[in-house]
């Protein structure tokens, strides 16, 4: 059986980040076990940029952490809790400079500082970046020092099970995709950077990876998952594809338009304009669309409004947002120097996840979480762009050090034996379910429970709730888990079978699901993307909490826990 000190699942952002601090604090027997190539984590695909008060730019010299502060709890909704913001906000420069000296390839100002745009929330520059391809400059940065410290890779091995007993953890299993084998793999401490659930959702920005495994898997073990029933919209997904177009294409400057030519949002947000919180322009357009002011509201694909980049001029767009230009070529056959490109809101990003603190920890002794599969809580009910990848490296780093000084303290207990039993009787679970999946009587097919339960997602839990749609939500979520017990692997090859990974990860999809629509539910308010149709308003006296989800047989059992609030007490939100 495999053993290692310490095991950290995922590749992306936060989990490379974690590997390096492991090791560098002092335990080399670290390794990252990954679905795909770490290059290919969906932290690549980040594009705008990175939040820090570095103070580069004209008009945000005076920039601090304590701005940096406000802005991300005002954008939480305060649901945020403060002493985790803080620990994140003055994080922030040493991190970008600890990249920039890493040789991250950051845009410039004319005096060789790193570049800042504008983001939504903020209001002036504090968003360095590297054109508009940010995510893929930063991880091959951090793959590289991965690499320079030789720490050992798992690729294309997919984790299905999180070993917990006795309140510790164990280890993992995992499935060796290339060559079809189940691996266990003892530790004494396991870390989980596994990403975001969108994949949930009809319409999201997200790559095919992020259906919420590693969430699923902590919930199955008996730890909680946090304010789930916080998903976020991007404002702008291009129409048709829900291809992210980056945030930045407004920090330069791009303008929303509907089908009167009107620049709308300033009938929602008159002081921020196009740079108000994400969950503020995404409901903007989609009132518009609603309201008849959109394009082809009643065609397929959904309504759309114009994103219009072209008074930016063909030099500023080449520059700053070559790859907007690129996916607009390649997607949508236009050219944003010539034409407004057709925009929807896109669910983005899964601001809760599993239940851990500031150093990553969670519940289960040697257990650790941290980037987007995680929730500790700095996002709170709306996350500002360009703070998850600052979320990813700042926790990365804290939980990869403290793990590290978990296991040289000691940690968990040290029996071989009784990790070695945890883990064989794991491994038997996991192949009753693969056989079960194997020899269920298959009159159902994966692939229409998955867009089933999307579309439910999107329709039904989306940007605009309410009491019926969700307990209708739950009903349909809980008839596709009836629907599921009849699903049946069609491709029995060992081989790179994905039939086999899909149908075992849509089991925990479905949990995911039931989680994030129980939670929005319960919660009769209306806070940052969470809107009630028949809860307008924020109710601090009732709902300024947190959510934990526990799984039960029955379905989720809620719990709440409160806010931590240091600096800043809540207020109404204007922009
Ligand atoms: C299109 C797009 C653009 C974005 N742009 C920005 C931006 O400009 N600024 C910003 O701050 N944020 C941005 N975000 C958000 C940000 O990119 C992500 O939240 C962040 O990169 C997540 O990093 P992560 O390390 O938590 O997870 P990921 O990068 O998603 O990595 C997850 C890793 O876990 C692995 N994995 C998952 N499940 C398993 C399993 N069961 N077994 C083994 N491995 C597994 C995957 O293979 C992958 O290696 C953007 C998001 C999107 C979708």
């Amino acid at each position: 059986m495999l053993s290692h000190d310490i095991v950290i699942v995922g590749g992306g952002l936060a989990g490379l980040r974690a590997a390096i601090a492991a090791h560098d604090a002092g335990i080399r027997d670290v390794v990252v076990v990954s679905q795909v190539t770490p290059v290919r984590a969906h932290s690549v695909a980040a594009a705008g940029g990175i939040n820090g008060a570095l103070g580069n730019a004209e008009g945000g010299r005076d920039d601090s952490w304590e701005r940096h502060m406000y802005d991300t709890v005002k954008g939480s909704d305060f649901l945020a809790d403060q002493d985790a913001v803080e620990v994140m906000v003055k994080e922030a420069v040493p991190v970008i400079l600890e990249m920039e000296h890493w040789g991250c390839p950051f845009s410039r100002n004319p005096d060789g500082t790193i570049a800042q745009r504008p983001f939504g929330g903020a209001g002036f520059p504090r968003t360095a970046y590297a054109a508009d391809k940010t995510g893929h400059a930063l991880i091959h940065t951090m793959f590289q020092q991965a690499i320079k410290r030789q720490i050992k890779m798992y690729q294309e091995f997919m984790v299905l099970r999180l070993v917990v007993a006795e309140g510790e953890v164990r280890g993992i299993v995992a499935l060796d995709i290339l060559r079809g084998e189940l691996v266990p793999i003892r530790a004494r401490a396991v870390l989980f950077a596994t990403g975001g659930a969108g994949k949930i959702y009809a319409r999201s920005t997200n790559n095919l990876l992020n259906t919420g495994t590693g969430m699923a898997m902590a919930y199955e073990a008996g730890i909680p998952l946090k304010d789930m029933e916080f998903i976020q919209f991007h404002p702008t997904g291009l129409w048709g594809t829900n291809i992210l177009m980056t945030e930045g294409a407004r920090g330069e400057g791009g303008y929303l338009v509907n089908n009167q030519g009107e620049r709308f949002m300033a009938r929602y947000a008159p002081k921020a304009m196009e740079l108000a919180p994400r969950d503020i322009v995404a409901r903007s357009i989609q009132t518009e669309i609603n309201e008849g002011r959109g394009f082809n509201a009643d065609g397929p694909g959904g309504g759309y409004v114009h994103l219009d980049l072209r008074h930016l001029g063909r030099a500023k767009i080449m520059e700053r947002l070559p790859e907007v230009r690129e996916i607009c070529l390649n997607f949508a056959g236009l050219d944003p120097v010539e034409q407004p490109i057709p925009v929807q809101p896109s669910q983005h990003y899964t601001m809760g996840g599993i239940d851990v603190n500031v150093n990553g920890e969670s519940r289960v002794r040697g257990f650790y979480a941290a980037g987007e599969c995680a929730c500790v809580s700095v996002h709170g009910a709306n996350r500002l762009g360009g703070n998850s990848l600052l979320d990813t490296i700042v926790f990365g780093k804290i939980a990869g050090k403290h793990m590290s000084e978990f296991v040289q303290s000691g940690g968990r207990s040290r029996d071989a034996a009784a990790d070695e039993a945890a883990l064989r009787e794991a491994v038997r679970a996991v192949e009753a379910r693969i056989r079960a999946l194997e020899d269920a009587p298959g009159t159902e097919n994966g692939g229409d429970i998955r867009q089933d339960l999307r579309e439910t997602m999107f329709q039904k839990v989306g940007i605009f709730r309410d009491e019926a749609t969700l307990a209708e939500a739950i009903r349909d979520i809980r008839r596709l888990k009836e629907r599921y017990r009849n699903v049946k692997i069609r491709h029995t090859g060992k081989v790179f079978n994905l039939d086999l990974i899909q149908q075992y990860e849509l089991g925990g999809m479905l949990e995911v699901a039931e989680v994030i629509a129980a939670g929005a539910l319960a919660r009769r308010e209306s806070r940052g993307s969470h809107y009630r149709l028949d809860y307008r308003e924020r109710d601090d006296a009732n709902f300024l909490k947190h959510t934990l989800a526990f799984r039960t047989p029955e379905g989720p059992r809620l719990e709440y826990s409160p806010v931590t609030i240091t600096r800043f007490q809540p207020e109404a939100r204007r922009y």
